[in-house]
């Protein structure tokens, strides 16, 4: 008789749930830090208790399209998906992929005059990582950068790892704090999420980091597919990797399941 050999993880993602709270910011700076990256800064007493203890959280940032007198009224705004980067007791900085003048978040980001009022909602929960995964492998595109900033900084810098991030060009590239060398792929003039379509295609069993890695792939929705086929390829179950659609191309206000 054969004896089926156990996987027991040394790591596993867990969800926390957090208290929904909703915020009033005003926009206090801004930096580009690529042609179509800009970091902003929001300030206000509301973000009083603000937290965000997983890497890849997000919150619900409000727009409104004029000046509002109410919460109800911020509330009622279009809002859009956003990963907290940093933040302190009245301040909160979030990066932005500006991608010309569709939509409501990304112009807002790249032009709204300081000062300028938003609500931000959550985060509701966050999928933490117990346990020490033995090596890693973080994968998106611009607009998952900042979470993979938080997963940089959050994982241990002696563990084997590799971080792939696909942008249109060499320009857009940007820092990033890590313990090891962020490797660019460029799309050119190609859909979003092809260079990191081949780059996931090319990686057989062999490419695995180690025995039991910790893998986050986010991008444009099309990514999700081969993100998937990957970790079949690698053995990994689903409670040990994050792979999900940050955006979809063509389609507003997108809303990745969770
Ligand atoms: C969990 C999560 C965390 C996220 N964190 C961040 C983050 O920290 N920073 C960040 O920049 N984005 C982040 N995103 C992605 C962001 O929510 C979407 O890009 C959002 O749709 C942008 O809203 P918008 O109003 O600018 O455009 P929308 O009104 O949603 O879309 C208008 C048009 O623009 C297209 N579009 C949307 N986003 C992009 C893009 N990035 N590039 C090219 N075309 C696009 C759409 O396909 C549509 O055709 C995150 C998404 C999720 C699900």
């Amino acid at each position: 008789m054969t004896i089926p050999i156990v996987k027991s993880p040394g790591f596993r993602l867990e969800r926390h749930g957090l208290d929904l709270r909703f915020r009033s910011v005003t926009l206090v700076e801004r930096e580009r830090i690529a042609p179509d990256y800009v970091r902003v800064r929001l300030g206000g007493s509301d973000l009083a208790g603000f937290d965000s203890p997983g890497c890849d959280d997000h919150m619900r940032l409000f727009f409104p399209t004029g000046p509002v007198s109410s919460v109800e009224e911020l509330r009622a705004a279009p809002s859009r998906e956003y990963t907290p980067l940093a933040w302190g007791e009245d301040w909160l900085e979030v990066e932005f992929a500006v991608h010309g003048d569709e939509g409501v978040a990304a112009p807002w980001a790249d032009s709204a005059p300081l000062g300028s009022m938003i609500g931000v909602g959550g985060p509701r929960g966050s999928q933490l990582i117990e346990g020490t995964p033995d090596s890693w492998m973080l994968v998106g595109d611009e607009t998952a950068i900042p979470a993979v900033r938080r997963f940089a900084r959050a994982l241990p810098a002696e563990a084997p790892g590799r971080i792939v991030i696909e942008v249109k060009s060499a320009a857009d590239e940007v820092w990033i704090d890590a313990p090891v060398a962020v490797e660019w792929l460029h799309r050119d003039d190609a859909p979003a999420a092809s260079a990191l379509i081949a780059f996931l295609g090319g990686l057989g069993a062999a490419a695995r980091p180690g025995a039991d890695p910790f893998v986050f792939i986010a991008a444009e929705q099309t990514v999700v597919k081969p993100g998937r086929a990957l970790l079949d390829r690698w053995d990994i179950p689903s409670g040990q990797a994050i792979v999900k659609g940050y955006w979809k191309r063509g389609e507003a206000e997108y809303h990745a399941p969770h």
